[in-house]
C-alpha cells in the first residue's frame, strides 16, 4: 500500500501534472490487450532516465512494486500491475534524438511509435523494419521488451535484430548503456540481447539506438487464393524451399478472412485462404521472384494468384490484415490468441493438428499469420460466461503449445509470457534453464521490485510440465 507520504515524493519527482492516484485515471491504466484488469495504486509519466531511477530507488526503500508500460498493446498482461504498485508510463518519452545518415542508425526514447519513425525516415530512403501489426499503436519501448515482430521478420527478423545500444535503469536506480553504436562489438556480455525481451523485469528501457536499413528499390505485392487452408500452408515452404525469401509472407484462413472483410467494409469478401506475399529488393529481382511465386502457388493448388494491385488497393489490403485481430470479436465476446511457432515446413502439420483439436473441442478456432517464418496466430474463440466453453478453451490452449512443442516448435514468438503463458513455460523450458532465469531476475532485480508476477508461474502453477518434451 503506498502511504500519502510516498505519494507526495512521487509527485515531486515527476511534477504534478505527470502523476495521478484519482480512481477514473487508475482504471485506464488498468488493461491491457489481453482483456484483464488490474488496478494500479498511482500512474507516473517519467520524463527522463534520472526521473525513471529515482522511482526505483524510492520503491527500494519503500518496498513498492513499479511496473513499466508502453501503449498497453500487450497479449500477455506484461504491463498489469497484477500485485499492485504503480504503473510507469514511458509514453511521454515521444523524442527521435538522433538520425544518422552515414552510420545508419536512429536513436530515439522508448515511446516513440514505429510508424511516426518510419514517417520520419521515409524521406531520407531509410526504414527500422520491425513492423508489429500494431506498429501504429504501439510504443519502441514496449517492442524491445516484448522483442516484437511483425509480417517482414521473415526477411528481416525482429527487434532484437536492430537494437545496437540501450539506455536502461535498472531496478535498483542504476543508470547503465549496454551495446555500443558500432555495427560490431563484442566485450563482455551481451547485455542488449539480454534485455531485449526481458518485459520489463530487467530494467526500464529510457533510450535506444536503432539500426537502421535503405529501403528497398521495388517493391510489389502478390495476393494467391486457395479452396483451403491446407494448401495455402503448404506453399509457404514450397516458396521459401525454392530459395525466395519474401519480405512478407502472410496466411489467412478463410474465417478470418470473411471476418476481417466485413469488419473493414473492404471488398476482399472471399470464401478462402489466403497467402498475402510481399517481395522487394531490385526491380529486375522483383519481377524475378513474383514470377517464381505465382507458379510455386498455382503448382500448389492455388486458383488465383493476383499481382496488379494499385497502391491504394495494397493499403486495402493491409487495413484487413492488420484489422483481422479486432474483427475477430464479431464471432465472440472472448479470444484467447495464441503466437505459437513452428518451423517453416511443420506449418501444414500444424493447421493440421489446430483442425483437430477444433473438432475436439467444438470451439471455434481461427488461424492466421506471419507463416512466412512459421509463426501462427492461432484465435480460440469463446464465451467466458459459459463455463463449459471456457474450461475449453483453456484445455486447447494446452493442446495446441503440447502440438507446437512436439513440432519442434516454440509457445511464443511474438507476445511473450507475461501472466498469461506463465504456468505454460515448464512445458518448454527444463526445471534448470528457469532457475538461472530466476537467478538472473535476482541479481538485477533482488528486492523483486520491477514488474512482479511476470514470466515464472506462481507457486501454485509450477509443476506444469508435459513428460516427454524434447528441451
Ligand atoms: C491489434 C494488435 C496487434 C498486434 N500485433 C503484434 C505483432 O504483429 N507482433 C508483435 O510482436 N506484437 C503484436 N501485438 C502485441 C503488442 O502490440 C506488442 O507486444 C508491443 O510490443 C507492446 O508494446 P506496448 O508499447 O503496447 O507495450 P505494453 O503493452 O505497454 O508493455 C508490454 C511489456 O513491455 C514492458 N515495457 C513497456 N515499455 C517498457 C520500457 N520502456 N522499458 C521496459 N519495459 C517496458 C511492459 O512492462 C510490459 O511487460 C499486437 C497487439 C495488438 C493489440
Amino acid at each position: 500500500m503506498i502511504t500519502e507520504k510516498v505519494k507526495k515524493q512521487l509527485t515531486s519527482i515527476v511534477g504534478k501534472a505527470n502523476a495521478t492516484f484519482t480512481a477514473e485515471d487508475l482504471i485506464c491504466y488498468a488493461y491491457d490487450a489481453t482483456n484483464k484488469s488490474y488496478r494500479p495504486e498511482g500512474v507516473l509519466f517519467a520524463g527522463t532516465a534520472s526521473e525513471v531511477s529515482e522511482i526505483l530507488k524510492l520503491a527500494n526503500v519503500e518496498g513498492f512494486f513499479v511496473v513499466p508500460r508502453g501503449a498497453g498493446t500487450g497479449f500477455t498482461g506484461g504491463s498489469l500491475p497484477v500485485k499492485g504498485g504503480i504503473v510507469l508510463s514511458l509514453e511521454r518519452m515521444t523524442k527521435v534524438l538522433d538520425i544518422d545518415r552515414e552510420n545508419l542508425t536512429a536513436t530515439v526514447e522508448p515511446g516513440v511509435i514505429p510508424w511516426e519513425l518510419g514517417q520520419a525516415l521515409a524521406p531520407l530512403g531509410l526504414f527500422y523494419p520491425p513492423d508489429p501489426t500494431s506498429y501504429k499503436f504501439s510504443t519502441i519501448g514496449g517492442n524491445i521488451a516484448e522483442n516484437a515482430g511483425g509480417p517482414s521478420a521473415v526477411k528481416y527478423g525482429v527487434t532484437r535484430d536492430y537494437i545496437l545500444s540501450l539506455e536502461v535503469v535498472l531496478p535498483r536506480g542504476e543508470i547503465i548503456r549496454t551495446g555500443t553504436k558500432t555495427m560490431k562489438g563484442v566485450v563482455g556480455y551481451d547485455l542488449t540481447r539480454l534485455l531485449v525481451g526481458s518485459e520489463g523485469t530487467l530494467g526500464v528501457v529510457t533510450e535506444a539506438t536503432l539500426r537502421l536499413l535503405p529501403l528497398p528499390e521495388s517493391k510489389k505485392t502478390l495476393l494467391a487464393v486457395f479452396p483451403g487452408l491446407m494448401a495455402a500452408a503448404g506453399t509457404v515452404a514450397d516458396i521459401t524451399g525454392a530459395g525466395i525469401i519474401p519480405a512478407t509472407l502472410e496466411i489467412m484462413d478463410p474465417a478470418s478472412v470473411k471476418c476481417a472483410t466485413e469488419f473493414t467494409g473492404s471488398t476482399l469478401a472471399e470464401d478462402s485462404a489466403l497467402l498475402l506475399i510481399e517481395v522487394d529488393g531490385t526491380a529486375e529481382s522483383v519481377e524475378k521472384d513474383s514470377e517464381s511465386i505465382k507458379k510455386i502457388a498455382f503448382d500448389g493448388g492455388a486458383s488465383e494468384v493476383r499481382s496488379a494491385f494499385e497502391k491504394k488497393e495494397v493499403k486495402d489490403l493491409w487495413k484487413t490484415r492488420r484489422a483481422m485481430s479486432a474483427a475477430l470479436f464479431r464471432l465472440k465476446p472472448n479470444k484467447i490468441n495464441e503466437d505459437v511457432v513452428v518451423p517453416r515446413s511443420r506449418i501444414a502439420d500444424l493447421i493440421k493438428g489446430i483442425r483437430e483439436i477444433t473438432d475436439r473441442s467444438g470451439l471455434l478456432i481461427v488461424s492466421f499469420g506471419h507463416a512466412g517464418d512459421g509463426n501462427i496466430h492461432v484465435n480460440i474463440m469463446y464465451d467466458k460466461n459459459d463455463a463449459n466453453e471456457s474450461e475449453a478453451a483453456e484445455k486447447a490452449v494446452a493442446e495446441v503449445f503440447e502440438l507446437t512443442l512436439g513440432l519442434g516448435g516454440t509457445i511464443s514468438g511474438e507476445h511473450g509470457v507475461g501472466t498469461s503463458k506463465a504456468k505454460y513455460i515448464g512445458m518448454e523450458l527444463s526445471s534448470e534453464t528457469l532457475c538461472l532465469m530466476k537467478g538472473i531476475k535476482k541479481v538485477f532485480d533482488p528486492q523483486g521490485i520491477l514488474n512482479p508476477g511476470k514470466i515464472f508461474p506462481s507457486h501454485e502453477e509450477e509443476g506444469y510440465e508435459r513428460a516427454g518434451v524434447v528441451r
